[in-house]
């Protein structure tokens, strides 16, 4: 599913910054600057008695680049995010101006200034792509594009890079377009250094692969470098595909399945989605947390869930008035028990 916008970040040296706050992130609403030395900055505190409830989880949006990649950061802040995701460029072509570097640079200090670390941050890959397509022109294409994607994940200074996998189109089997996403990710990690690819479960629809958790496992076997691949598990397409997280358990044993058949150290990040589709449909349409067929229930239990602390897990809801990204964030903080 297409998400508003994009932006990025990058990490550097610990040293005294001055961090300007946004008017959002006070009562007051005025600008505030605020000295801190010696130490890393640290992200932003949630007010009140919310303050520690849910310290290891890192809930964010994704966020638009629209006018600068590095305004992604304040984005992210504004709306109460500790992790965010970004395009890293246009989603409508397939050859795209290089990156600016001093943009980069910003966006690298916006992210060191304000505490955020790379591995919370899930650039999501263009819908181009298709590396696991049968037609040998959009293959070298998308191959390219990969290691476009990965190359900016680079001079962003960030780790970690989000792919749907790919679609066989129904003219070649599901282990042969595994084996060409394999194969593209193969290429991208020998002329890119050390970013993961992180691999999104899909719904199931159509010819895509991802869908079932052995398909995730079927690529993984075939990355040459396993240490950099990983999965971003979306619950709106994990419901989708059939892994009903909805009901009491659902999300402890869909979590048990995914450590059986993937492995949890797979695990990077979590897009954080309700369904409009029922179980099983294999539709992709994002609906707003609480308001589809998973439910809150199933969120209090992932927010509860220990074994999902301290990865990225990001928002790409709709959004409806009075209940966008900022809200739904602190909905789901205020389902943190601890
Ligand atoms: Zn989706
Ligand atoms: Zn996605």
């Amino acid at each position: 599913m297409v998400v508003s916008s994009r932006r990025n970040v990058i990490m550097g040296p610990k040293k005294k910054v001055t961090r300007k706050r946004k008017p959002e992130e006070d009562n007051k609403g005025s600008e505030v600057e605020e000295e801190i030395e010696g130490e890393e900055p640290k992200e932003k505190e949630r007010k009140g008695k919310d303050k520690k409830r849910g310290k290891n989880k890192y809930i964010g949006a994704h966020v638009s680049i629209s006018g600068g990649i590095w305004k992604a950061v304040g984005d992210c802040l504004a709306i109460g995010g500790r992790s965010f995701a970004l395009f890293l460029g246009s989603q409508r072509s397939w050859q795209r101006p290089p990156l600016n570097t001093a943009a980069a640079e910003k966006f690298q200090k916006a992210c060191v200034e304000n505490g955020f670390n790379p591995v919370h941050i899930l650039p999501h890959g263009s819908y181009l792509m298709n590396c696991g397509s049968p037609k040998q022109d959009v293959f070298e294409k998308s191959q390219a594009l990969l290691v476009d994607e990965l190359g900016r994940c680079s001079a962003l200074g960030l780790s970690l890079f989000n792919l749907h996998p790919g679609a066989s189109l129904g003219s070649i089997t599901t282990e042969q377009c595994q084996e060409k996403i394999a194969q593209a990710i193969n290429q991208a990690h020998q002329q890119t250094p050390a970013i993961v690819t992180v691999l999104e479960n899909m719904c199931g629809q159509g010819s895509t692969v991802g869908g079932q958790f052995g398909e995730l496992r079927g690529i993984i076997d075939r990355v040459r470098d396993q240490s950099r691949v990983g999965v971003c598990l979306d619950t709106c397409h994990a419901f989708a595909a059939g892994y009903d997280l909805s009901v009491k358990g659902g999300v402890k044993s869909v979590l048990d399945e995914f450590d059986q058949v993937v492995g949890l150290s797979y695990l990077r990040a979590l897009h954080l989605n309700d369904s409009k589709g029922k179980l099983g449909c294999h539709l992709d349409r994002h609906e707003d947390i609480g308001h589809g067929q998973i439910g809150i229930p199933a969120f209090r239990d992932i927010v509860n869930e220990p074994r999902l602390d301290n990865i990225p897990m990001i928002l790409e809801t709709p959004g409806r008035p009075g209940f966008e990204d900022k809200e739904q964030i602190e909905l789901l903080y205020s389902l943190c028990k601890h």
